[in-house]
């Protein structure tokens, strides 16, 4: 092998040679890609060590397919997992260059819309800290979530445009392409039925290598791009129309476009049917490609081979290996099946009705007409092995993808021990009837590389100096800090981290917005995805109450306190879009009353991604976990801030309800309805009429937004919100906000009390270790892919 050199002669030598630039005249993007060639090369190193040894030991392969990665930037998790940051900041210092300006040029590659794209960016880091010799399938998609930038308070989505800044981290392989169909027809000739597309795309690859902690093991994540077959109709070209030479790429190349932005509601759109067909069968070839060079018996995939399927995106993947299997190697229908399913199986991610994916069975067999075909035997194959059964894969004229998923699955995971145990007696109650061992639980879990030591370089430090750093590969030796909990100087020092910390994002919000906000009010943060289940309008509704209290009583002695939120609505959808909107109008007057200013303070930060999460988390002292019980599957979020010393304020929904148990009933500030508990109350007349009536600070906040209040020039912009929750109020805000107003009246005196409060924190982080994805994918491993470790 080639003897690395010392970073800075690496990063020289890519400036001139790589980038073509001298010190002199390179500005900052030039010094970020060759500091990131340089921190590659390193990776390659690691990438290469690994492929060798999966080859050489001939172990079981792990996929994961996603139609979703939310990524984040690269360059410091490569630098961060090897070990390179003193060394990267020093060559900069050298340089002359500041290595966090550096670092913060790289674009988010936001591949993804919130947490389960964050989950499967979370697993691919994780996958390659355990060692487990995996890939990662999804797409390049050329415009990743919407940039969201706010107008008068408004909501504006523009493209991101990721891949028009250089960026330093994927290998082109135009050699890996494959051939992807859509419609045609079906024929079957001496007993061998054959799909004839009628439509062909081509998907190429591009690698990503992902290293690991300490640069140990590099796994690939592998995304497609379309291209044309023929890119260019010269013919077209020749007569002058220039439009027609050029369509046959653009055409291709749209099914890679762009990622549909929302995440909880499903659309039956022709195009993202074809992207998740496009994503799955370009997976499958390659995978039976690198099953056919080392192995010969097809019966034998389930040995070598575990596909994930995160969350029905990617369910097409059984009926497309039975294909394969059945009309292209003339394995008997049965056996196909049952070889497919013993490679695959599914992770569930949500129980709301609305994101559920079924499809009109005529689109469907349009573009898909072997796979609907092969569908229906799957489903009379199932029936017949389960003659109780009453559910089909079919009905309504639609095809359910969670119940093909679940029949072609040998297991099928949900992500919080509630909503494993809720899959059970809703959505997949008959199923997991007559399969009782297919459902297991995987909460989920969070990289403690990037969202502690990356993320949080001063808490990551103090921990470092109690109890060594064992635990950035073990999290739950955190554990060993307890002691130092019980120290007063040692809580000193903690409490310190996040002041320097909140001055930190102080500083930044000045420079950055012109916001000004003094860093020892509480802060108390919301960021999320915009969604009625996750609630932020009984956050802002508790705010206006809230204001209210102290304007009536200003010489009283309030816990200052600054609520931020963060977050992006899916573009259609409009009572979202509108609550951001409510918020934003609020910051503007409650900001900019002089009687109560000093003791609350609202801000919404644009763009909410990746980057700002890592820059908020660490500065936060309240995590606002506050959805529907029964709706958030599991969040990962709640996890990031437990982990950064942040107590949650929060319902028993999702993984809450594991964080609640591990750090302590104590250190966590619980309100609301229980899942059982919101089923009731749904059922109880006038629900939210009552809750109202009861609780005249709610009475009077809706009132105040009825009234125009918030938008002076149109008093009637949030009849539409006012009336919802007066009405039907499905989410239940009216019904837990007088629990949650108490809750919150806790966390103000809780944290009046310094030290106390600093116990609180420091136990939360103490106690979060459960919560590291490497525990999560070792149970992925053990439960359900029977995958090892190569390390
Ligand atoms: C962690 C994360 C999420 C998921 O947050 P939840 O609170 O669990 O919904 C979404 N977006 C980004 C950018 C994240 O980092």
């Amino acid at each position: 092998m080639i003897q690395t050199p010392p970073l800075r002669d690496s990063v020289l030598r890519h400036l001139i040679y790589s980038i073509g630039k001298d010190p002199e005249h390179a500005i900052l993007e030039d010094w970020r890609m060759a500091l990131s060639y340089a921190v590659r090369d390193r990776v390659v190193d690691a990438w290469f060590k690994a492929t060798a040894r999966t080859y050489e030991t001939g172990a079981k392969r792990v996929y994961y397919l996603s139609m979703e990665y939310l990524i984040g930037r690269l360059l410091e998790d490569g630098i961060v997992n090897l070990e390179l940051l003193d060394e990267a900041r020093a060559v900069m210092d050298e340089m002359e260059r500041d290595l966090g300006l550096v670092l913060a040029d790289e674009p988010d590659a936001a591949l993804g819309n919130g947490g389960l794209g964050r989950l499967a960016a979370c697993f691919m880091e994780s996958l390659s800290t355990v060692g487990c010799p995996a890939h990662g399938y999804g797409i390049r998609y050329e415009h990743g979530l919407f940039r969201q930038q706010f107008v008068q308070g408004r909501q504006i989505e523009h493209p991101e445009l990721w891949l028009s800044q250089r960026h330093a981290w994927e290998f082109e392989r135009p050699e890996v392409r494959y051939r992807i169909g859509f419609g045609g027809h079906v024929d079957t000739r001496d007993g061998v039925t054959r799909w004839h597309p009628a439509e062909e795309v081509e998907a190429e690859a591009f690698d990503t290598p992902v290293v690991g902690w300490k640069g140990r093991w590099a796994n690939t994540l592998r995304l497609w791009s379309g291209r044309a077959i023929h890119p260019f109709d010269l013919d077209a070209f020749n007569h002058g129309d220039y439009t027609r030479a050029a369509a046959p790429e653009a055409l291709a190349r749209t099914i890679s476009r762009v990622l549909y932005p929302d995440d909880t509601t499903q659309q039956g759109k022709e195009l993202r049917l074809k992207q998740e067909f496009f994503l799955t069968r370009a997976a499958l070839c390659d995978i039976i490609r690198r099953f056919d060079n080392q192995f010969k018996d097809v019966r034998q995939l389930p040995e070598k081979v575990a596909i994930q399927l995160n969350d029905t995106h990617p369910a097409i993947a059984g009926p497309e290996l039975v294909r394969i299997l059945h009309d292209e190697r003339h394995v008997p229908f049965e056996e196909a099946m049952e070889i497919a399913r013993g490679c695959l199986s599914y992770t569930n991610h949500t129980l709301l009705p609305e994101a559920l994916e079924s499809w009109d069975e005529s689109l469907f067999g349009q573009l898909l007409p072997r796979h609907i075909q092969i569908i229906d035997r799957i489903d009379a194959t199932h029936a017949e092995q389960n003659p109780s059964r009453t559910q089909s894969m079919r009905s309504d004229h639609q095809v359910k993808m969670g119940q093909l998923s679940f029949a072609m699955a040998h297991k099928v995971n949900g992500v919080s021990a509630l909503h494993t145990e809720l899959m059970k007696t809703t959505v997949f109650e008959e199923l997991h009837h007559l399969h009782p061992d297919r459902i297991v639980n995987q909460t989920n879990g969070v990289t403690p590389r990037r969202w502690l030591l990356a993320c949080n370089p001063r808490l990551a430090g103090l921990i470092t100096e109690a109890i060594g750093e064992g635990w950035v590969d073990d999290l739950e030796q955190l554990e060993k800090l307890e002691p130092h909990v019980q120290d007063a100087a040692w809580l000193d020092r903690y409490t310190a981290v996040k002041r320097d910390n909140k001055a930190e994002l102080s500083n930044w919000m000045a420079q950055t917005y012109d916001l000004h906000v003094d860093p020892d009010m509480l802060f108390d943060v919301q960021i999320k995805r915009m969604h009625e289940y996750k609630r932020q309008h009984l956050n802002i509704l508790e705010a206006i109450a809230h204001w209210q209290e102290i304007r009536e009583h200003p010489e009283l002695d309030w816990t200052p306190r600054l609520k931020i939120f963060g977050g992006k609505a899916a573009p259609g959808y409009f009572f979202a879009k509108d609550i951001i909107r409510l918020i934003n109008d609020v910051a503007a007057v409650i900001n900019n009353d002089p009687v109560t200013n000093k003791y609350l303070k609202v801000v919404f930060l644009p763009n909410y991604n990746v980057s700002l999460a890592e820059r908020l988390i660490p500065a936060s002292d309240l995590s606002e976990q506050i959805s529907t019980a029964g709706k958030e599957a599991s969040g990962t979020g709640n996890m990031k801030f437990a982990l950064n010393g942040a107590p949650t304020v929060g319902t028993l929904d999702g993984a809450n309800v594991e964080i609640r148990q591990h750090v302590g009933a104590e250190n966590f500030f619980l309100f609301g309805m229980t899942a059982e508990e919101v089923m009731e109350r749904r059922e109880v007349e006038d629900h939210a009429k009552k809750a109202i009536e009861a609780d005249p600070r709610l009475a009077a906040a809706l009132d105040l937004i009825h009234s125009g209040r918030f938008s002076p020039g149109e008093p009637d912009r949030y009849h539409n919100i006012t009336g919802n929750l007066q009405g039907a109020d499905y989410f239940l805000v009216c019904s837990d906000f007088t629990d949650y107003w108490r809750a919150q009246r806790e966390v103000d005196k809780a944290f009046a009390d310094t030290q106390g409060w600093a116990r609180m924190a420091a136990l939360n982080t103490a106690r979060s270790g459960w919560f590291s994805s490497d525990r999560t994918i070792r149970g992925y491993m053990s439960d359900i892919w029977g995958a090892g470790s190569l390390l």
